[in-house]
């Protein structure tokens, strides 16, 4: 399928590995000219570079904390106008629900929350003013299903979830759709870090740990960047236009409901 958005320009934020390099790589496979960034320049500048040369598109990487205000400032700036805005950021540490305070939700509101929302208050005026643009938040099923270690998390994107229902159906009218993906478990380091942290409290090898999740997920596997990567450029199509303001599950099955 011809996607429709060759010669478009995307910002993919939090992208040298992982789940922002998927949606990268399936937006250059587009035709997209992409921004791309991460804190570390070196695997941002290599992750760059392969992209360039395997898909002919133009790759600026900026390395920065997208997180911070002087990092989304950077990044706009060297973005310039963008069409497509993908927002990702690393994930809050998991715990107990006595482990946090004032600090660490400040801190989870900020990376998982208002870093969104406000790339999405900058960049969205610019999509109304030409009458196109997408925006695809990578957000967790833990905003559909709580993972009880993960509280930052489920509480910050819980947020930004409410936000986007109403803020998505006001730009709908200008051409602009908004939407979330929701990742299940999938095969980058984030799970590999949270697996081994797991492995480590039990006292059991990680090889156990994963063993035991594929069982409680239906497809019996993790998911993949590559295919995760995949819906997200379909959801930053020419064909998503009708699709607005939804909450898109990527699991496996794992979470257990009708709808
Ligand atoms: P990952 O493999 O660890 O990759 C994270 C990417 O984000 C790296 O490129 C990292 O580069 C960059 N990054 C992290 N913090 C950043 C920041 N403050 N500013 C700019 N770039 C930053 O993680 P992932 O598995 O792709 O996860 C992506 C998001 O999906 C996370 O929020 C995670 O919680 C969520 N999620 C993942 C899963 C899963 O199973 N993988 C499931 C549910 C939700 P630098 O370190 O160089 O900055």
């Amino acid at each position: 399928m011809d996607l429709g958005i060759r010669g478009k320009r995307a910002l993919v934020c939090a992208s040298s590995k992982g789940l922002g390099r998927g949606c990268a790589e399936a937006l250059a496979e587009a035709g997209v000219d992409l921004v791309l960034n991460a804190r570390s320049a070196g695997p941002l500048e290599a992750t760059a570079q392969q992209i360039a040369d395997r898909y002919g598109v133009s790759v600026t990487p900026v390395a920065a904390d997208i997180t911070s205000a002087e990092g989304q400032a950077a990044v706009l700036k060297a973005a310039g106008t963008l069409d497509i805005l993908v927002t990702n950021a690393g994930g809050p540490p998991p715990g107990m629900w006595h482990d946090w305070g004032r600090e660490d939700f400040l801190k989870a509101i900020e990376s998982n929350m208002l870093t969104p929302i406000l790339l999405m208050t900058e960049l969205l005026p610019g999509m109304i003013e030409r009458g196109w643009g997408r925006v695809v938040n990578i957000t967790s099923q833990s905003v559909k299903a709580p993972i009880p270690q993960l509280g930052l998390s489920n509480s910050a994107r819980a947020g930004l979830t409410g936000y986007v229902a109403g803020t998505a159906r006001q730009v709908a009218p200008h051409g602009v759709v908004i939407n979330n993906l929701l990742p299940g478990a999938h095969a980058t380091d984030r799970i590999e870090t949270l697996d081994r942290s797991i492995a480590q409290a039990e006292g059991i090898d990680i090889e156990a740990v994963r063993k035991r999740k594929y069982a409680s997920i239906p497809a019996r596997r993790y998911g993949t960047a590559e295919e995760f990567g995949k819906a997200c450029a379909f959801l930053c199509s020419q064909w998503s236009g009708y699709i607005v303001g939804q909450n898109i599950l990527l699991d496996g099955g794992g979470i257990n409901a009708t709808l």
